[in-house]
């Protein structure tokens, strides 16, 4: 185990807790040191959920290592199931209290509780979160339907409309509550109905109705993926395999879910709402077209927001990564696609130096990514859990369907949008109409005021302030600030001042194109006569 600032993933036990916690009707008693209830702070806080996760910490102390912790526990499982009444128990233990060895699932058998419980073995020093909720999905469905013995009915009732089962949503997940909105109303055009969503909103009552499905939609395989390999294996369901994300995803998914569950997708097709070919004809896909943007995430949302970004918004993949490895061959495939190597690390200290060295016009990543392109000043837009608070609008905003690829337009473009805005911003700061003590309108009485004396220019090495940086795209392309490869040149500030004067959308090409003039010529520094001696260079 890793002692880190950052991480993307918690512990397995978090992923137990994210599935409890989005379900109704379960508990979760866990066997942790007094201090490990730390994560409550993830939903409370983070997702900003109005009650507290169902789950009892035994919060056992130094002290009572000396004694009895495994009647500590017991009594905390009675107390809870008398307290709750929960519909079904998850029972296990937290990395420390792994080390104790408690047996909780075997001190539950003990208990004898007349509801149905299930014990997690989450080994928390090999596994991680994302792994931790997808075993605790399928133990808890496993626990709860059984193997199938050939007499329990497959499917929805004959000469009833198809059902589908939409599977991985949980807690804390990145836009799963507006997801799986998205894909139940895509379904109901398509005439599908939702038999169970889960875990997201469903008790364990509903996870017994699963077979009575006609496919298993794995939304976010990363939790859903176990469950389904086993409903397929055991209950003879079908998946679907494609993800919803991105127009022609979604078109394919239509397709596919529409063909195992024999429905015509022609209508829902030819009715697509989708704002595509109004931002093919836009202006805007002109100056965007060929931004180099770096990916990183979660396996599934890294590899779909790649390809949204190569095939629908004309950008360049110039780096692809996940954090996940069990997710490693997956985006391997896809980063061979784009020519790039994919980038299989938790570790951000190497996903930095990554970015760093690309360059990127736009990453398109997780909470972590964002702190790190605010920090080199480049766009970013988050498309991937660890989430923040920010990723639980208030406002309806998916990321899958045919709305959720609007929503991503959004995303991917506004950071460069913004970028050129703040480009032009910065171009007009010292005009007569727009200096920072102009009255709001020029057209009002009064407005017009004496030209202010010219504002005094920023000292040469100051830092760029934070909100510059934070306004992302804003310095899109603007790499001065790099932590520069240690072999590039370096800029000197008035250099760095007149790259600045160069428009966003062509300054991350300029100083590329500077540096590998510069380091051809043998200059170890780049001054404001390197920059236009490169300029001639490159425009003769
Ligand atoms: S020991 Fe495990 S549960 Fe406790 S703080 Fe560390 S990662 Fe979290």
């Amino acid at each position: 185990m890793q002692l880190t600032v950052w991480t993307y993933e918690g512990p397995p036990h978090v992923g137990a807790m994210r599935v409890a916690t989005g379900m109704t009707g379960v508990h979760y008693v866990l066997h942790a040191p007094q201090g490990d209830t730390y994560a409550d702070l993830l939903f409370t806080m983070i997702e900003r959920r109005d009650h507290r996760p169902p789950v009892t910490y035994t919060t056992f102390k130094e002290r009572d290592l000396g004694s009895d912790t495994a009647e500590l526990f017991s009594r905390a499982a009675r107390d809870a199931y008398d307290r709750f009444r929960p519909e079904a128990m998850l029972v296990g233990s937290s990395c420390t209290a792994e080390l104790i060895q408690d047996d909780p699932g075997g001190l539950m058998s003990a208990l004898n509780l007349p509801i149905p419980v299930v014990a997690l073995e989450l080994p928390a020093y090999q596994r991680k979160e994302n792994w931790g909720a997808a075993e605790t999905f399928y133990q808890l469905v496993r626990g709860l339907i059984g193997r199938n013995d050939g007499q329990t009915p497959v499917g929805s009732p004959a000469g009833e409309r198809p059902r589908a089962n939409i599977l991985g949503a949980t807690a804390l997940g990145f836009r799963h509550r507006d997801d799986v909105a998205e894909i139940t109303r895509l379904l109901g055009q398509l005439g599908i109905e939702v038999n169970v969503a889960a875990p997201l909103g469903a008790s364990p009552h509903d996870l017994q109705r699963i077979p009575q499905a006609d496919v298993n939609i794995p939304l976010y395989p990363e939790v859903a993926g176990t469950l389904t390999r086993w409903l397929k294996r055991e209950w003879k369901m079908p998946q679907t395999e494609t993800i919803p994300y991105g127009v022609n995803a979604t078109r394919e998914f239509v397709q596919e879910v529409a063909e195992i569950c024999g429905v015509d997708p022609a209508p829902v097709l030819d009715a697509m709402p989708t704002r595509l070919p109004w931002w093919s004809r836009s202006v805007d896909s002109n100056y965007l077209t060929g931004k180099r943007v770096f990916v990183f995430g979660d396996g599934t949302h890294a590899i779909a927001a790649a390809r949204v970004a190569q095939e629908e918004m004309g950008f360049e993949v110039v780096g692809l990564g996940t954090y996940a490895r069990e997710f490693g061959r997956e985006v391997r495939a896809a980063a061979q696609a784009y020519g790039v190597e994919a980038l299989i690390s938790d570790d951000y200290l190497e996903v930095e130096a990554q970015i760093a060295e690309l360059q990127p016009e736009l990453v398109l990543g997780t909470q972590m990514e964002r702190h790190i392109a605010k920090r080199l000043g480049i766009g970013c837009a988050v498309i991937s859990a660890p989430v923040h608070v920010q990723d639980f609008p208030a406002r309806y905003s998916p990321v899958m369907g045919f709305e959720g690829a609007n929503v991503l337009f959004d995303t991917f473009v506004h950071p460069l949008v913004m970028g050129l805005e703040e480009h032009l911003l910065g171009m007009f700061r010292e005009d007569f109409e727009f200096h920072d003590d102009a009255r709001p309108s020029h057209h009002g009485p009064g407005a017009r005021v004496e030209a202010p004396e010219p504002a005094p220019q920023p000292a040469p090495d100051a830092a760029v302030p934070e909100k510059q940086l934070e306004t992302a795209g804003a310095e899109a392309g603007d790499t001065a600030t790099l932590d520069a490869p240690t072999d590039a040149p370096t800029w000197t500030p008035d250099a760095e001042q007149e790259l600045k004067k160069i428009p966003f959308f062509v300054r991350g090409k300029v100083k590329r194109n500077t540096e590998r003039f510069a380091q051809a010529r043998g200059d170890r520094e780049i001054t404001v006569e390197t920059l236009y001696d490169a300029k001639a260079h490159y425009s003769a």
